[in-house]
């Protein structure tokens, strides 16, 4: 079966699951990407700041794949808000990818306590990129409410933000939805910590799954984008294979209750880096 698409409100789509490759090293990266590539993704999420993207880029060439089929994001590193040092960015970007433009381009983080309001410089860069080609659609990452109301002009179509089980972010996502923003789950599996709990484990045996094909079908039902990483093939193969079985609404409840405000990352508001 094929995956499901979430349309933006700037009328382009993304494929609702894809495949992210933080911590992933850049040789690493493109045995990783084919393999995703080969069991069905289509939806690759990078970094600059995650040294892989030649990596990726070089899975990207190398799979024959049409460059329409692809939807490729990258993110815009904090240091570099700046106007100038942003197009910088995304030009090393491109080049790195071996592409001439990204589906998505995202700022990484608000980075308010290290930068000030520099990320709204940044924002209006990103406009421009967009205008240019460079980047199909734009959008922002760990962005608080307070951080999108000081965004001028467009609107990001996506807020990409850590979200699993035990972190489930319930507030922030009504306040998407109400603004028309989609909403992207980083470390979608609690970086595998949330694999452990037993009402995943139960629910998981409910179906014949694994607690990953588990959490990310719950993801998906949520209406999430969502982008589990693995580097193991039997795993990267088995968390696309989520689409022959739904999970009841009794499951759904019983997710939706572990939130335990478990965050594992850093807290935008007050993050240093
Ligand atoms: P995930 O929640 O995706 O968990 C990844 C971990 O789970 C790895 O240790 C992996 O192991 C393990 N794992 C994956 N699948 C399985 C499975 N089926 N069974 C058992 N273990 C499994 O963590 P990430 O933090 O990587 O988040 C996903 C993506 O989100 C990132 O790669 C990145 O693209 C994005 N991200 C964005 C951030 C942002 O600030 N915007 C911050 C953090 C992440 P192994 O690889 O060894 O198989």
């Amino acid at each position: 079966m094929s995956v499901p698409q979430i349309t933006f409100h700037d009328g382009k789509q993304i494929p609702q699951l894809g495949f992210g490759v933080w911590q992933v090293e850049n040789d690493q990266a493109t045995p990783a990407v084919e393999k995703a590539l080969e069991v069905g993704y289509r939806h690759i999420d990078t970094a600059a700041i995650y040294g892989n993207e030649e990596g990726v880029g070089k899975a990207i060439a190398n799979s024959g794949i049409a460059r329409e089929d692809l939807f490729i994001t990258t993110k815009l590193w904090n240091d570099a808000h700046k106007a100038a040092d942003a197009r910088k960015a995304i030009e090393t970007s491109l080049e790195k990818l071996g592409l001439d433009h990204v589906d998505l381009y995202l700022i990484h983080w608000p980075a308010t306590v290290k930068y000030g309001d520099a990320y709204i410089e940044a924002w209006n860069a990103m406009q421009e990129f967009q205008a240019e080609g460079l980047a199909t659609s734009i959008g922002v990452s760990n962005f608080h409410e307070q951080h999108l109301s000081a965004l001028e002009g467009a609107k990001p179509v996506i807020d990409q933000v850590e979200l699993h089980p035990t972190f489930q972010q319930s507030e922030l996502r009504s306040v998407l939805a109400e603004r028309g923003i989609a909403t992207e789950a980083w470390s979608p599996l609690g970086q595998s910590k949330d694999l452990q709990h037993e009402v995943i484990a139960r629910i998981a045996d409910e179906h014949g799954v694994s607690p990953a094909q588990a959490i990310i079908r719950w993801h998906l039902q949520l209406g999430n984008v969502v982008i589990p990483k693995s580097v193991t093939p039997e795993r990267i193969a088995s968390n696309f294979d989520v689409f022959g079985f739904e999970l009841t609404g009794e499951q759904m409840d019983a997710i939706n209750a572990l939130d335990e405000g478990n965050r594992l990352g850093g807290n935008p508001d007050t993050a240093d880096f």
